[in-house]
């Protein structure tokens, strides 16, 4: 049997490094609640991502629930969203009591079609949560004039966006926060984890407090808070992680270059991007099988039989999730681009210690 490869393989340092990163705690016994650790990685992620606001969190879901939360939107209030992502992205607008209204994407790069947002706007309507995806960013100035005209909040979901830039700005200066994920599959992993990044220096304090209970002080209770913190571990992998960064990037490119080279021009075969002005993260590579003489099922089975898992991302839509059947909103019918990329996209292996020969091989079943 050939070995098994996987969709995706996390970035980790050396052994050694990470023992190096986390000696200091067993002299301080200081595991969580904002230590060295912690203070250090927000200082390099403010920097390397270009944000005069950083928060991090335990995980990217519960940073998204909180940057709804800080919004002050209204109970029952309406945000334009896209069903083209992960669970996380719909949950997070829900579990906050409002109600998600899908639009669709952008048959191009994916993202939600800034032109089609207008005509989803009633007087309801209080945000926008658009999702970067794969490494492509979103219309973002189309999406930032539509929300002065219109007075409405944006929330990126910048998951997929780490280290993107768009004409030279980074994805962390989009709308009024943005969320990045810093979970195990990501190009920038610290075990689990996330971060909000903003320009309004008001609402750093809250959200520090938000993410410890809503805890200000000793004898002071601000807000009804949850539990969101990032501990030291995760920030000490984080810190060791961010040192190689730039060449797990690298990695990731020549892998992708080779797809291309491999998977462009093939009759049925689409490929996403470029985007024009964007500088991507590498972070996935999607294929669309569009009249390809096998479908998009058949081609996952028969990678399946090779050892090779790749993954339905993003099928189906979190519009037609069944935990979402009674909502008025929802139904994949509703955003035919992303119900015909749904049906057809398939997400091919790909991280940064990915072999050559192992790419070779993945599109020879692909083209067999
Ligand atoms: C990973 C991801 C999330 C959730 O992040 P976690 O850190 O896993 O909680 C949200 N949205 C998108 C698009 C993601 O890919």
């Amino acid at each position: 049997m050939t070995k098994q490869i996987n969709v995706t393989r996390s970035s980790m340092p050396s052994f050694d490094e990470y023992c190096e990163e986390i000696k200091g705690l067993w002299d301080s016994h200081w595991l969580t609640n904002m230590g060295v650790k912690h203070k250090q990685l927000e200082a390099e992620l403010k920097n390397y991502l270009h944000t005069p606001n950083i928060t991090l969190y335990t995980n990217g879901h519960l940073a998204l629930e909180n940057a709804i939360a800080v919004m002050d939107l209204p109970k029952g209030g309406e945000v334009i969203t896209t069903p083209f992502t992960f669970a996380s992205t719909t949950h997070a607008i829900v579990r906050n009591g409002l109600v998600p209204v899908f639009c669709d994407v952008d048959p191009k790069n994916y993202t939600i079609d800034a032109a089609k947002i207008e005509g989803l706007i009633t007087a309801k309507t209080c945000a926008i949560v658009p999702v970067h995806v794969y490494g492509n960013m979103c219309d973002v100035e189309a999406i930032a004039d539509i929300a002065k005209r219109h007075k409405l909040k944006v929330i990126y979901d910048a998951a997929h966006a780490f280290g993107v830039t768009y004409k030279g700005v980074s994805s962390a200066n989009f709308g009024d926060i943005s969320m990045f994920s810093f979970h195990a599959t990501k190009v920038f992993n610290t075990i689990e984890g996330g971060a909000l990044c903003y320009a309004d220096d008001s609402l750093a304090q809250r959200l520090n407090d938000m993410k410890n209970f809503g805890i200000r002080g000793p004898e002071s209770c601000a807000y009804v808070g949850g539990n969101a913190k990032m501990n030291e571990f995760q920030a000490a992998m984080g810190l060791c992680n961010l040192r190689h960064l730039e060449r797990e990037i690298a990695k990731r490119k020549a892998v992708v270059e080779h797809y291309r080279k491999r998977l462009s021009d093939i009759e049925g075969i689409v490929l996403c991007g470029p985007q024009p002005d964007v500088q991507s993260n590498y972070a996935y590579f999607p294929v669309v099988f569009e009249g390809y003489k096998y479908s998009r099922d058949e081609v996952f089975a028969k990678l399946g039989e090779n050892n090779i898992v790749a993954r339905k991302y993003f099928y189906p839509l979190t519009n037609s999730f069944e935990c979402y059947k009674d909502m008025p909103t929802a139904g994949a019918e509703k955003t035919p681009v992303a119900k015909y990329l749904s049906d057809r996209i398939l997400t091919l292996p790909l991280y940064a210690d990915l072999a050559i020969e192992d790419v070779d091989r993945i599109c020879d079943i692909i083209l067999k």
